[in-house]
């Protein structure tokens, strides 16, 4: 596995590789590498002989400084997980390489999918997305770029992005991996510290609750207000938001989830770690 940490070596890898006919799958992270990761890696393994994985914290991102100051950072580990998965480069470059000592980034504006939700939560949070987004897809210039569920409203931004200045570029969404108990796997997850890495469970739990509520056809609007009551008693837990929504459009779905590709999505702070989590809400 080839490491770089320069915008010019990673294009000349990428050349020779491209020149020998290889397909290049890219899969974009911030590092603290977990299986959610390594799926996504192995995905990219799968479909591509030359698999890009990019290890960068993205400044731009954090509406929230000390998230960004205590973000975790394994990076030994990582280059070994990524191996592992099948990685054969990995992008990990300075925070200058990527934005020359500028840290102002474009404001995004893709109506509802940048404004609502996590948009509206975290601001700037897309814009700083999409702006280290594109400067990666430009750096890599990648066949296929997988990203995860996990993230889901992220991912309907970045198919966005893609349309509209990387036509050509393939966007797979792939599977949501959670530990064994259903919390999804996050890298803020070792934050969870006591308690609340049991009620951390709870976001699971609800998501649950509101398929349920939709494979009953039951009322789904009960059903989020009564999460919301029961999240306002819970000590140690701050609800941002749940709701039914498109996963691609994140229009809100309030006549019950009759769309193919309603989700469920909810987040949440828990012992002041911020969490999110989906279901889609599809029944089989
Ligand atoms: P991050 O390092 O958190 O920026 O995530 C990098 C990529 O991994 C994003 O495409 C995430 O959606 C994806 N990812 C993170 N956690 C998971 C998970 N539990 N399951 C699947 N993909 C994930």
């Amino acid at each position: 596995m080839n490491t770089c940490t320069t915008i010019e070596e990673l294009k000349s890898t990428i050349h020779a590789s491209k020149t020998k006919g290889k397909r290049v799958g890219f899969v974009p992270t911030m590092g603290a590498l977990h299986p959610g990761h390594a799926s996504l890696i192995e995905q990219a393994a799968q479909a591509c002989e030359e698999v890009v994985v990019s290890i960068f914290v993205n400044p731009t991102q954090f509406n929230n400084r000390e998230d960004f100051e205590t973000y975790p950072l394994t990076i030994d580990k990582d280059l070994e997980v990524a191996q592992r998965a099948g990685a054969t480069v990995v992008f990990a470059p300075h925070v200058e390489e990527l934005y020359g000592g500028d840290l102002a980034v474009a404001p995004v504006d893709y109506g509802r999918l940048t404004s609502s939700y996590e948009g509206q939560k975290r601001t700037g949070h897309f814009d700083g997305v999409v702006a280290v987004v594109r400067k990666l897809f430009s750096a890599v210039e990648a066949d296929s770029a997988f990203f995860g569920k996990k993230d889901l409203q992220q991912l309907a931004v970045i198919r966005r992005l893609a349309e509209e200045e990387f036509v050509g570029l393939e966007i797979i969404g792939c599977t949501l991996i959670r530990e064994s108990d259903g919390l999804a796997m996050s890298s803020r997850n070792v934050r969870l510290v006591g308690e609340s890495r049991q009620t951390a469970l709870v976001l699971h739990g609800w998501l649950n609750q509101i398929k349920k509520e939709a494979c009953n056809q039951g009322d789904i609007q009960t059903a989020l207000r009564a999460i919301e009551s029961e999240a306002a008693e819970m000590e140690g837990v701050e609800l941002e938001y749940i709701d039914v929504v498109n996963g691609a459009s994140f229009e809100p779905l309030h006549d019950g989830p009759v769309d193919p590709e309603a989700f469920a999505i909810v987040a949440a702070e828990v012992g002041g770690v911020r969490l999110i989590d989906n279901c889609a809400l599809a029944c089989s």
